[in-house]
């Protein structure tokens, strides 16, 4: 992989620990406050999955408490299915308890024109009804072509349409690290 870094091995962990204190923070997740709502992370795969239990993780260390952590394959809602290559359904896992009445947390790798995550939004609508839904993104990389923002963001990278965002996870790339390269 080539491109100029934008976030090394340790800035991926120390980013994902920022966001999970956010949450907590955003969430009242620690709060003894028994009507606070029950938050519920859901990445959309494949590296959205990973990072969601990372934050998990993350926030277990900081809170004392886990979130549930469920996946959501986006691929039989998008609006621009026909256009774009197939690919194998990923799995769509809903988290014991399901997702009824939780704050649920999209987990993305990459924010872009918000498809996806307008995508992930009907896919939900299947799953349950949250109270409210959030959403967290390692990278926003502008370009957003529906009214859609992050409320949690690892770190905003101006970026040119041309341009390609490299994101690694030691999970399946053996290191992390983000990378701005050309498409
Ligand atoms: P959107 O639907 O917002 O246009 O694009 C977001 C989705 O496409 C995310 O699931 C993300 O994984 C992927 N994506 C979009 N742009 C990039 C990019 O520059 N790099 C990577 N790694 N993924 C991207
Ligand atoms: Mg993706």
């Amino acid at each position: 992989l080539t491109g100029r870094e934008l976030l090394s091995d340790s800035d991926v962990g120390r980013t994902i620990a920022r966001m999970a204190h956010q949450i907590i923070e955003k969430t009242a997740l620690d709060s003894a406050d028994p009507a606070a709502p029950r938050v519920v992370l859901i990445g959309i795969p494949t590296r959205g999955t990973t990072l969601a239990n990372r934050l998990a993780l993350k926030i277990e260390e900081f809170a004392g408490l886990r979130p549930a952590v469920g996946s959501l394959d986006i691929t039989l809602y998008r609006d621009d299915l026909r256009s774009r290559p197939h690919r194998p359904l990923e799995r769509t896992s809903v988290p014991e308890g399901g997702i009824d009445d939780s704050l649920v947390v999209l987990v993305d790798d990459v924010l872009f024109s918000g498809r996806t995550v307008r995508s992930a939004l009907d896919g939900l609508r299947d799953l349950g009804r949250p109270r409210a839904v959030q959403l967290a993104v390692l990278i926003d990389r502008g370009h957003r072509e529906l009214p859609i923002r992050a409320d949690y963001v690892g770190k905003n990278v101006p970026t040119a349409r041309t341009e390609d965002i490299g994101v690694l996870l030691r999970e399946h790339d053996g290191r992390d690290g983000v990378y701005l390269g050309q498409e």
